[in-house]
């Protein structure tokens, strides 16, 4: 089974904090940045961070706490909060289905994001269901797992890393009869900031196919997220 690299997946433009980052844009749909490029944008990001530490009236130089801070911060957005950005999606191998045509569902796959708007970390659980046809493609489930940090390791509107995800499942699974996606996700710019309130989470989905038109299938989804919330603590 040949491994298809996946294009043609990203739903904002590139360049936005959502999209992937204009160095990786510039090297066209296949384009892979190198680890001197990499190290380049740490670089840049960490002496613009420094100013922005600067601008707040922070010396930190001479914070033995701070003195690496500027660094610290451009590695982390590059390497881990944004690195959805700087790479593409992985190549991704899909199986035959091989005659099986019920639900293929994985539960609770931990995101952890960013809010486009404020800069402040997202947390919670992806839901992803799609049912193959008989003829159609499977993928592996980790497979899943990768499209969501793909697509949440950058800046996110949650409504639209939704579709983003779906959209993904749905061109990697040729054939599928539909695809379901549901993300529950508490935002720390509402908990730290602004209104302040901790706990509120906010529950996003989208559904295609099967999952819109057959009540049972719709409803063995939301099941299987109930039946899945027992692994969970
Ligand atoms: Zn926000």
């Amino acid at each position: 089974m040949t491994k298809k690299l996946i294009t043609d997946i990203e739903l904002a433009q590139a360049g936005h904090a959502n999209g992937i980052s204009t160095h990786l844009a510039a090297k066209g749909p296949s384009g892979r940045l190198t680890e001197a490029e990499k190290q380049a944008i740490i670089e840049n990001a960490a002496a613009a961070y420094a100013n922005f530490l600067e601008a707040l009236g922070c010396d930190w130089k001479n914070d033995p706490n701070s003195e690496d801070t500027p660094r610290r911060v451009a590695k982390a957005y590059v390497n881990d909060l944004w690195a959805g950005r700087f790479q593409p999606l992985s190549e991704i191998t899909a199986f035959p289905a091989d005659g099986y045509d019920g639900i293929v569902q994985e539960s609770n796959i931990p995101v952890t994001s960013m809010c486009s708007h404020h800069h402040q970390t997202i947390g919670g659980r992806v839901n992803i269901a799609y049912v193959p046809s008989k003829d159609g493609k499977v993928v592996g489930l980790s497979k899943l797992n990768r499209i969501v940090e793909h697509f949440a390791r950058r800046g996110a509107i949650q409504e639209q890393l939704t579709v983003a995800i779906h959209n993904a499942v749905d061109k990697i699974c040729e054939g599928n009869k539909g695809i379901a996606v549901m993300l529950d996700a508490t935002h720390n710019c509402v908990s730290c900031r602004g209104v302040k309130h901790h706990g509120a989470s906010m529950q996003t989905a989208k559904l295609s196919g099967c999952f819109v038109n057959e009540e049972a299938t719709r409803a063995e989804f939301y099941k299987n997220i109930e039946l899945a919330g027992r692994h969970r603590s």
